[in-house]
C-alpha cells in the first residue's frame, strides 16, 4: 500500500525519500505551480524561501550535529547540499536553485516516487499519510487541519528570541519574579539605569528592520496583540517603561534599588538552559538583534538560540497531537512533518521529515516506531514536539539546551559542545545498529 506525502517542501522531499529508498510506494502530492504560497516562488521542489545558509557546519555546534546525523541516517537533502554548496564560512550555504533542482530531479527520478500537482484542500479519508505542508499551508487544508487537531493550530505573528543561560552575565543579571511572587528562579532580570535605558532605546527605535512577505501584513489587528518591541517603542520613550520593561515590583540585589528599567528573561526549558526575552517579538534583522539587544545589561555576549521573527505561522500544539514518532495520537495513520510540528527551520523540518517518513513505513509494515535517543539532537527534537517546553508551545531549532546535560559538567564551552557531539554520533550509531537502520550514506565527508 502506497503512502501519500503532501507537500514537498523540505520535509515531504525528505519524507517521501525515506519512504521510496527504503521500498515504499510514495505519491507526493504539492501544491506548486498550480498554485504558491504568498512567500514561495520556484516550481521546484525544497524551496529555501528566505535565507540561503543551512547554518553552521562545525561538528560541536547544534547546526553541525544535526547535519551530521542526517547525514548518517540516509538523508537526501544533506548530500544535495553539500553537492551545491557556496563558500559561506563555517556555515553550510547552497546555491539555492541548483540545490533545489537537484533535489527535485532526484524525486522526479525515483522509480518508487509519484509526482502529483494539485492544492490538496482535504486530508485523505483513507490510507497513510504524511502531511508536510510547512507554515504556510494553503487555507482549505490547514482549517481541516485545525479541526482535526481540535483547534490545535496556532498562528502567530511575531517571536521573542531564545538566548542560553550560560552565555549571561550572571554578575548583572538576577533572578526574582515580581513582587518575589510565584517560584523566583523562573525569571531573570536586567537591570538598566536611565543612562542605559536610554541608549538602548535610541538604538532600538533607529536599528534596521527585515522586510516583511506580503503575506505578514494583511491583518493588521495581530500586530496589536503580538506588537514588536521596536514598534511599541515609538509610541513614546517612556511606553516600555511602563510595558515589558516596567521595573516595578523588582529591586537590585547589587544596589538596593529598583531599576529605571528591566528586562525579564523567562526560562524557556525544565533545565533552565534556555530563556527568552519577554515582550521582546521583534522583526529587527538578525545582526540588529545582536547589536542592539546586547546593549541590555548582562546580554552583551548572549548566544542567540532563536532570534526572534515575524512572518504567518502555522503550527500544531504538537504535545497535545504528536507523539515523538511524529504521529497523530488520534489517528494512527497520519503522520506529520515540518514546521508545521513546531521545530523551526529548514533542517530541522528536514530531519522531522527523515523520522516521519521512515516511522510512516515502518506503520505500514506493521513494525514499531522509533525515535532515536534524546542525547542525539534529531531525537532531542522529537521529544522536543512531543513534551514542549514548560510555557506555550514555541517553535525551536537545534540547540544544545534541549539536551540533557553532560555528566559531570565541563566549563569550556567548546569542548562541552564537543562533548555532545561525540555522545550523539556514539548513541546514534548504537541505535541504528540495534534496529537494523540502513543509512544510504558512507561515512566519507562528513559535514
Ligand atoms: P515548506 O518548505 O514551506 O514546504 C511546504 C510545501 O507544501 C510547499 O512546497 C508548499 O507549496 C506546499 N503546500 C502548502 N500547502 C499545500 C497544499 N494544501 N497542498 C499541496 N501542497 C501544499 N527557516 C530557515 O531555516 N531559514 C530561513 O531563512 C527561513 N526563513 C523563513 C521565511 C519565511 C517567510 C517563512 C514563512 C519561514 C522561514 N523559515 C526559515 C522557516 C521555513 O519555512 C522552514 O524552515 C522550512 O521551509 C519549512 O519546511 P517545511 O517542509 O515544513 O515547509
Amino acid at each position: 500500500m502506497g503512502i501519500t506525502v503532501i507537500g514537498a517542501g523540505l520535509a515531504g522531499c525528505e519524507a517521501a525519500w525515506q519512504i521510496a529508498e527504503n521500498g515504499g510506494e510514495v505519491e507526493l502530492v504539492e501544491m506548486k505551480p498550480e498554485k504558491y504560497t504568498p512567500a514561495h516562488k520556484s516550481p521546484d521542489f525544497a524551496e529555501l524561501i528566505c535565507s540561503n545558509s543551512l547554518k553552521a557546519e562545525r561538528m560541536d555546534s547544534a547546526a553541525g550535529l544535526l547535519k551530521e546525523e542526517m547525514r548518517r541516517m540516509g538523508s537526501l537533502l544533506v548530500p544535495c547540499a553539500l553537492q551545491t554548496r557556496v563558500a559561506a564560512g563555517g556555515a553550510l550555504a547552497v546555491d539555492r536553485e541548483r540545490f533545489s533542482a537537484m533535489v527535485t530531479d532526484k524525486i522526479h527520478s525515483h522509480p518508487h516516487i509519484h509526482c502529483v500537482s494539485r492544492e490538496c484542500t482535504k486530508i485523505p479519508q483513507s490510507g497513510v499519510v504524511v502531511l508536510a505542508t510547512g507554515p504556510l499551508t494553503s487555507d482549505a487544508l490547514a482549517a481541516e487541519i485545525a479541526a482535526l487537531c481540535g483547534g490545535g493550530l496556532r498562528f502567530y505573528d511575531a517571536a521573542a528570541p531564545i538566548v542560553t543561560a550560560e552565555s549571561l552575565d550572571w554578575d548583572k543579571v538576577f533572578a526574582a519574579s515580581r513582587y518575589g511572587k510565584g517560584d523566583g528562579a523562573d525569571y531573570l532580570n536586567c537591570p538598566m539605569n536611565q543612562e542605559e535605558y536610554a541608549r538602548f532605546y535610541e538604538e532600538l527605535v533607529h536599528a534596521e528592520r527585515a522586510p516583511l512577505h506580503d503575506c505578514d501584513v494583511r491583518d493588521p489587528k495581530v500586530y496589536e496583540g503580538c506588537m514588536p518591541v521596536e514598534i511599541m517603542a515609538q509610541r513614546g520613550a517612556d511606553t516600555l517603561r511602563f510595558g515589558p520593561l516596567k521595573p516595578v515590583g523588582l529591586r537590585d540585589p547589587r544596589t538596593g534599588h529598583r531599576p529605571w528599567a528591566v528586562v525579564q528573561l523567562r526560562r524557556e526549558n525544565a533545565a533552565g538552559t534556555l530563556y527568552n526575552l519577554v515582550g521582546f517579538q521583534t522583526n529587527l534583522k538578525f545582526g540588529e538583534q545582536k547589536r542592539v539587544f546586547g546593549l541590555i545589561p548582562g546580554l552583551e555576549n548572549a548566544a542567540f538560540t532563536r532570534f526572534g521573527v515575524m512572518h504567518r505561522n502555522t503550527f500544531l500544539n504538537a504535545p497535545a497531537v504528536l507523539d515523538s514518532t511524529f504521529q497523530l495520537r488520534e489517528e494512527r495513520r497520519l503522520f506529520f512533518a515540518g514546521q508545521m510540528t513546531g521545530v523551526e527551520g529548514y533542517m530541522e523540518s528536514a530531519s522531522s521529515g527523515l523520522l516521519a517518513g521512515r516511522n510512516a513505513l515502518r506503520y505500514v509494515r506493521q513494525k514499531s516506531l522509533l525515535t532515536p535517543p534524546e542525547t542525539t539532537m534529531t531525537g532531542a527534537l522529537a521529544r522536543w514536539v512531543q513534551f514542549g517546553g514548560s510555557g506555550d508551545y514555541q517553535p525551536l531549532g537545534a540547540n544544545f539546551g534541549i539536551m540533557p546535560p553532560i555528566e559531570p559538567h565541563i566549563r569550556d564551552k567548546r569542548q562541552r559542545y564537543a562533548a555532545f557531539a561525540e555522545r550523539a554520533l556514539e548513541n546514534l550509531a548504537d541505535f541504528m545498529k540495534e534496529n537494523g537502520w540502513d543509512s544510504a550514506a558512507g561515512q566519507a565527508s562528513p559535514c
